[in-house]
């Protein structure tokens, strides 16, 4: 603000200097924190994948864009098989170690663009943008096959085991997305009927 003299002259200026850097810190703060929220929003704390309710949202948005689009892509949902004889022979908490290295077998083997989500307790879903069910029975076996091959190391021995998935390839005659979820889980069922430790393609 310009300071007048008695002559109408001007000989100084105010100058008023506000610190906003506590404002701007806290803001920065507010920021960071809403991302983390968003993150654990959907994320499954014992795996890190997404959670069911963030993966739905995932599906429901590519059912729309294969119908939209006509691209074609891929479900393959997944339970570990026997898993309650794992935990009641080594514990709840080897049973979640076992969790932790199936989700870690699935981040390595899916692709950046694959949406990979824990669905409930021991059982996991896969959506494969692009992928046709040839493709995601590649995708599937090679999987099953690292896990299958895979030790998990605990105080009483090793543990090893296997999975059951099943695979479904969108089509437009599905209904809803639901129903492009429910094809695959009777694949998986079909999986598990014949012998576990293999993939089905729904047909
Ligand atoms: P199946 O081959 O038919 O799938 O047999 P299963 O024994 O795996 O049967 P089911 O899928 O019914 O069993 C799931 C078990 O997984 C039951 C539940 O106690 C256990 N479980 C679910 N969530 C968790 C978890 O977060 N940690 C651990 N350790 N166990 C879990
Ligand atoms: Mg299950
Ligand atoms: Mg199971």
């Amino acid at each position: 603000t310009p300071l007048k003299a008695l002559t109408g002259e001007v000989t100084h200026i105010c100058l008023m200097i506000h610190d906003v850097s506590d404002i701007a810190k806290k803001k920065l703060h507010l920021r960071e924190t809403n991302q983390k929220l968003s993150h654990l929003s959907r994320t499954d704390g014992l795996t890190g994948l997404y959670n069911r309710a963030h993966w739905e949202h995932c599906l429901s948005e590519q059912f729309i864009q294969c119908q939209t689009l006509n691209t074609p892509a891929s479900l393959v949902i997944f339970d570990i098989d026997h898993f309650k004889n794992v935990n009641d022979t080594y514990g709840h908490s080897s049973g979640d170690s076992v969790i932790r290295q199936t989700a870690h077998l699935l981040k390595k083997t899916a692709r950046q663009a694959d949406c990979c989500g824990r669905y409930g307790g021991e059982e996991f879903t896969v959506l494969l943008p692009n992928t046709n069910s040839d493709q995601a029975y590649y995708f599937s076996e090679r999987l099953r096959k690292r896990i299958e091959e895979t030790l998990v190391p605990t105080d009483q021995g090793d543990i090893t085991f296997t999975v059951s998935l099943g695979i479904s390839e969108f089509s437009s005659e599905m209904e809803n997305y639901l129903a492009w979820l429910e094809s695959a889980d009777k694949a998986l069922y079909s999986s598990k009927q014949s012998g576990r430790n293999k993939s089905t393609i729904h047909t």
